[in-house]
């Protein structure tokens, strides 16, 4: 590849529009262009990458006997209804209709079509088990699309879904995908975690997400250092240590004039954070619902939302509503003889002579006993708070850390969620009509690509692992067309690099020095090859590996240490 002849268009100065490192640098290496708001374009050197991180993925993916297909972008609105995620999808999923007017949307997965496949076409259990995938462009109407390709609204993902006649097969297949990812991200050098998470809108059953770890990771991650336990904080469990120790100090109701939160009141009694409860209120099914959190702890809107009775999405009870139904502000309530029906964090279901509202407008109570002051039912006990660094881990190994994650992949047990409502039934041994388990497995190509760069990357540019790198050398010669010296012998090592396979972006133009190292720094491809005309006046070429030291080597043995290097 000439670098004369390839259109690498590369920028010099820092886009005023983006934040994070691979947004950046995507952008000046020249891989990437922005077409509109989470549209981009991939470029000659970004389509090399692509490909090379795809040809990863299928090769993983085949070892295992996934099946590779491809199935239509645009999809008939008529299977999201049968599924019923045509309005459970919301704005996400960007609808139109045809000249006929049927409905079609832009797919931002793919479970019915591929659902919808396989029920016309597999009939019998010794068909099974099928596991299918496909590499293809993706739309979600994300409400927020930001950091370039870490989250756009069109993208590629590989999915994959996998048909078993049980448990047992479906779980086979689970495993082997939690393999096949671990080995794509481990051939991509990176550090990454597969934690426990949520299944969102796909479904709820037994689900892993594969973070890439990067500060700039969308996502927290919690893990526990001493064994393999780590959880998308969206899921982490928090767990309470200990139980309540015995009460003493006396039931008190103090005046806390214009006390509206945690903060005022602990400045107003002088009391510890971790003394102090705070009760929030939301919508439930019959009544306002109260939720009595540690006055530290932080509640978690998604194991809130799951509470019995409790409406989701998690809905703030009304001010006014509040006085109707408590008497007080929201500032002031607490549980002791609350009128309402309410849960306890089980952080704070351990704790003794704390603090909490008391129902009434300025006032609070002090040494708050639960059994002796408010009798707790086991099960209002329920953990809706968020996992802070140093909790215990669930599983009881130690601390937990927190470390930010980008998720690349999340593989799911999907259980006969679709099987059911899309029909997708199958004959089994015994000639009966049962519905298959599914499973379903899904990789973020562009995010990956990008997440690769926010683990690896200097202050010049991305440092790509050489098996995705757009070329494996990049050759610079100085001072060409001026030089025909330094033109002949770059020529000869392109010629002899590249019958030997090599990969190589030849830099040929005519440009000056400081412009081609400084797009090398910004392509940033693993191994560089400097000729020009002062070394070559003593026989010598220079090599960097990496951003290493460079080295001088003689001109007959620059490309034997290359194809050394290259392995
Ligand atoms: P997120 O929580 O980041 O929105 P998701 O849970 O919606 O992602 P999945 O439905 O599990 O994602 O999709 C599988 C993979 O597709 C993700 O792990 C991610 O790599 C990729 N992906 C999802 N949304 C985007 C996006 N907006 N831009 C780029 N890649 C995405
Ligand atoms: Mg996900």
């Amino acid at each position: 590849m000439k670098f004369s002849t390839s259109f690498i268009p590369t920028l010099r100065d820092v886009p005023t529009n983006a934040e994070v490192a691979s947004h950046i640098l995507l952008l000046r290496g020249g891989f990437i262009r922005q077409l509109g708001s989470g549209l981009y374009t991939w470029l000659p050197l970004g389509v090399r990458v692509l490909q090379k991180v795809e040809r990863i993925v299928r090769e993983e993916l085949n070892k295992k006997d996934a099946q590779e297909v491809l199935m239509p972008f645009v999809q008939p609105g008529e299977l999201w209804k049968e599924s019923q995620r045509w309005e459970i999808m919301g704005l996400d999923l960007l609808r139109m209709q045809d000249r006929h007017e049927n409905d079609y949307c832009l797919s931002p997965t793919h479970e019915e079509v591929i659902t919808d496949l396989f029920r016309k076409n597999v009939k019998s259990y010794r068909q099974l088990p099928c596991n299918l995938y496909q590499i293809a462009t993706k739309f979600r109407d994300e409400i927020r699309p930001r950091f370039g390709v870490l989250r756009s609204r069109e993208f590629i993902m590989k999915d994959g879904y996998s048909f078993h006649l049980d448990e047992d097969s479906l779980h086979k297949t689970y495993i082997a995908m939690h393999e096949a990812y671990s080995a794509i991200l481990t051939r991509l050098a990176l550090d990454f975690r597969s934690v426990e998470a949520h299944g969102g809108v796909i479904g709820d059953e037994e689900n892993r997400e594969f973070h890439v770890l990067a500060d700039t990771g969308e996502d927290a991650i919690a893990y526990s250092e001493a064994s393999s336990y780590a959880a998308n904080l969206e899921k982490a469990e928090a767990v309470a240590t200990g139980e309540a120790a015995s009460a003493s100090e006396t039931l008190t109701k103090i005046s806390t004039p214009n006390v509206r939160t945690i903060k005022g009141l602990v400045e107003c009694l002088d009391v510890p954070i971790e003394q102090t409860v705070k009760t929030l209120i939301v919508q439930g099914r019959d009544s306002p619902i109260g939720l009595v959190l540690r006055g530290d702890h932080e509640l978690h809107e998604i194991k809130a939302a799951g509470l019995p009775n409790v409406l989701s999405p998690l809905t703030f009870t009304k001010e006014s509503e509040v006085r109707h139904h408590i008497g007080c502000n929201v500032g002031s309530i607490g549980p002791v003889q609350l009128q309402i029906p309410y849960y306890v964090d089980r952080s704070a279901a351990v704790l003794s002579d704390f603090v909490c509202g008391a129902n009434e407008d300025d006032f609070h109570l002090t040494g708050v006993n639960w059994n002796r002051d408010e009798s707790l039912r086991s099960s209002a006990i329920q953990d809706f708070r968020k996992v802070v660094e140093g909790d215990q881990a669930p599983d009881g190994s130690g601390p937990l850390s927190i470390l930010r994650g980008i998720e690349v992949g999340h593989i799911f047990k999907l259980g006969k969620k679709y099987s059911h409502s899309m029909n997708a039934t199958v004959l089994d041994e015994h000639g009966e009509s049962v519905n298959v388990l599914m499973g379903c497995y899904g990789l973020g190509i562009t995010r990956l690509t990008a997440a690769v760069i926010e683990q690896k990357h200097d202050e010049v540019g991305p440092l790509w692992p050489l098996e995705i790198a757009p070329a494996q050398v990049h050759l610079v010669a100085l001072n060409v067309p001026r030089s025909s010296a330094v033109a002949s012998v770059a020529n000869q090592v392109y010629e002899q690099l590249t019958t030997q396979g090599i990969e190589v972006l030849y830099d040929d133009r005519d440009e000056r020095p400081g412009v081609k190292f400084a797009d090398a720094d910004l392509i940033g491809i693993p191994h560089r090859i400097t000729i020009g005309e002062r070394g070559l006046s003593q026989d010598l070429i220079e090599y960097q590996c990496r951003r290493e030291a460079k080295l001088e080597l003689p001109l007959d043995q620059i490309v034997p240490s290359v194809l050394r290097d290259l392995g």
